[in-house]
């Protein structure tokens, strides 16, 4: 099946070019749309620049999903993927609507591809951008947040995603941000979380951060608020250098950055993780370019500089990047980049691939050419650390609850089932308080929170969330879902009530 692949993309003797034994084997997938164009393009100038890789091609995407493989991806394409560790990979479509999970989460999550890295660097004069100064990493989480993709409908009106921060994924992301800081020579690490307003999740986030920037003195550390991080990174990229943020933030604001810098056609990203890592364009499928041969390779191509640099092939690397650079200084353009005045010719995906070819000897002029291997130094993938448990305290329990009824009649029901141990404290109406003392005011949907904790001097215990439940049931009320309240060494595990 391996060459038939390459055989009908008409790349029999990419197989293994060098032919020599010690190459090194990659995982490639072809992709949806344009990315079969892109990714031949692509393969045609690593190889041509003296990449010594053994390609074995995989399906995946939309030839699977069509076949009824929801997941888009099949057990070979597994196994290739744990043999060679890593994975050039080509965009894929993911069908709308239906039970199709994105395969892109799916195989970063499954091979603890952590790490998401993703350069944004203009290049003018040659590519019309607003920040000429613009050259910004961003460090993005992989594995977390609200990609957990944990939703839930649990009323009439209200559904539910989870998000999900651990402190050992805070710790390997933060910790990667600034080693790969240390290594390319960058002097400031920038954090982005919404802390503000989540406290606990992008709270510990920005704790984790702090705690690590104490180790990497020689780097300068600061954090800003997403929202006016974003506005800022928008304005004047050039204030930033390498960014670190939760996965949600990281995947818009990493779009918006390569945009501004230049085009989304430009960008690469690696997903690094400690065992396996996975090379792509940041852009997708783009269905509506396919098969016109008009596609920009340029992401998915630097995604290949940034591979050969990690399987230890940087001269390589080097040769490609600088010829890449040469052939956009020379103003040869895809119609995505191309402007009248600046560019010299317009040209599609497989003649600039031939472009990048003739010029791998070259340097730029103007832009600044690159050293792979002497700018960058190796550094080890950071490891997840076990935390230390902490002494957890049962306290109390959130129930949730479906109703309709006036919150007066539902504090009734609710306080009807506590008793001399535990208390109803607080109902909130989508994290509002509005039990008690609420204004009439609130929008209210028919999805409660109700709070329930010890009396003073009680201790509240599981057996008493069986009574609550049970009484609950008696009275007919529809709860959906309960929380359980902790205090970790002394400290509330859980947010308060909006007004509370
Ligand atoms: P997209 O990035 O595929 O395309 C948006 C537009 O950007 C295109 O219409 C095109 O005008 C332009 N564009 C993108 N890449 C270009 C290139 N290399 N050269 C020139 N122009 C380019 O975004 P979309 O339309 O939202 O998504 C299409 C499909 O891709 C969806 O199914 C989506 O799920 C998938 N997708 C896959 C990946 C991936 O595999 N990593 C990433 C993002 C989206």
């Amino acid at each position: 099946m391996m060459s038939t692949r390459l055989k009908s993309e008409g790349l029999t003797d990419l197989e293994n070019p060098s032919g020599k034994r010690g190459a090194v084997p990659v995982t490639v997938a072809f992709g949806d749309g344009i990315g079969p164009e892109i990714m031949k393009a692509s393969l045609k100038v690593l190889v041509q620049a003296g990449a010594d890789i053994a390609i074995e091609p995989i399906d995946i995407g939309e030839r699977l999903y069509l076949s009824g493989n929801t997941s888009g991806i099949g057990p070979e394409a597994w196994d290739s993927l744990r043999r060679t560790r890593v994975f050039y990979k080509a965009p894929i479509t993911t069908p709308q609507g239906g039970g199709y999970k994105s395969l892109n989460v799916t195989v970063r999550k499954t091979l603890g591809l952590f790490a998401n890295v993703r350069p944004c660097v203009a290049y003018p004069p040659f590519i019309a951008t607003k920040h000429p100064g613009m050259d910004v990493v961003i460090i993005r989480e992989n594995e977390e947040d609200l990609y957990a993709g944990i939703e839930h409908r649990q009323t009439d009106e209200v559904y539910q995603c989870l998000k999900l921060i651990s402190r050992p994924g805070c710790e390997k992301i933060v910790r990667y941000a600034f080693e790969y800081a240390r290594a390319h020579g960058r002097r400031k690490v920038t954090c982005f979380t919404k802390d503000n307003i989540m406290k606990l999740t992008d709270g510990l986030f920005h704790r984790v951060f702090d705690e690590i920037a104490a180790d990497y003195p020689d780097i300068e550390s600061e954090h800003w608020i997403v929202d006016i991080g974003a506005a800022k990174l928008a304005d004047t990229p050039q204030a930033f250098d390498v960014i670190v943020m939760p996965n949600l933030y990281g995947d818009v604001l990493s779009d918006v950055a390569a945009q501004i810098a230049g085009s989304v056609g430009l960008a690469p990203s690696a997903n690094i993780g400690q065992q396996c890592a996975m090379f792509e364009a940041i852009h997708g499928s783009a269905p509506r370019r396919a098969g016109q041969d008009v596609a920009n390779p340029s992401g998915l191509l630097l995604a290949g500089v940034m591979m050969l640099a990690h399987i230890g092939q940087p001269e390589v690397a080097r040769r490609v990047h600088n010829a890449w650079l040469k052939t956009i200084e020379d103003g040869i353009h895809t119609y995505d980049v191309f402007k009248e005045g600046l560019s010299k010719q317009k040209v599609g995906t497989a003649a600039f691939a031939e472009a990048v070819i003739e010029r791998l000897d070259q340097t730029p002029k103007t832009l600044r050419s690159v050293a792979h291997g002497a700018a960058s130094k190796p550094f080890a993938v950071p490891q997840a650390r076990p935390t230390k448990p902490a002494k957890k305290e049962l306290v109390g329990i959130d129930v949730f609850v479906h109703a309709t009824k006036p919150v007066e009649e539902l504090a009734r029901d609710m306080q009807a089932a506590a008793n001399e141990l535990f208390a109803l404290t607080m109902i909130t109406n989508r994290g509002v308080k509005v039990w008690p003392d609420g204004l009439p005011e609130t929008f209210c949907t028919d999805h409660w929170r109700c709070r329930y904790l010890a009396r003073p001097g009680k201790q509240f215990n599981k057996a008493m969330i069986v009574e609550l439940l049970k009484n609950l049931t008696y009275t007919g009320v529809d709860f959906i879902k309960t929380e359980h309240l902790y205090n970790f060494d002394g400290e509330p595990g859980f947010s308060l009530g909006q007004g509370q």
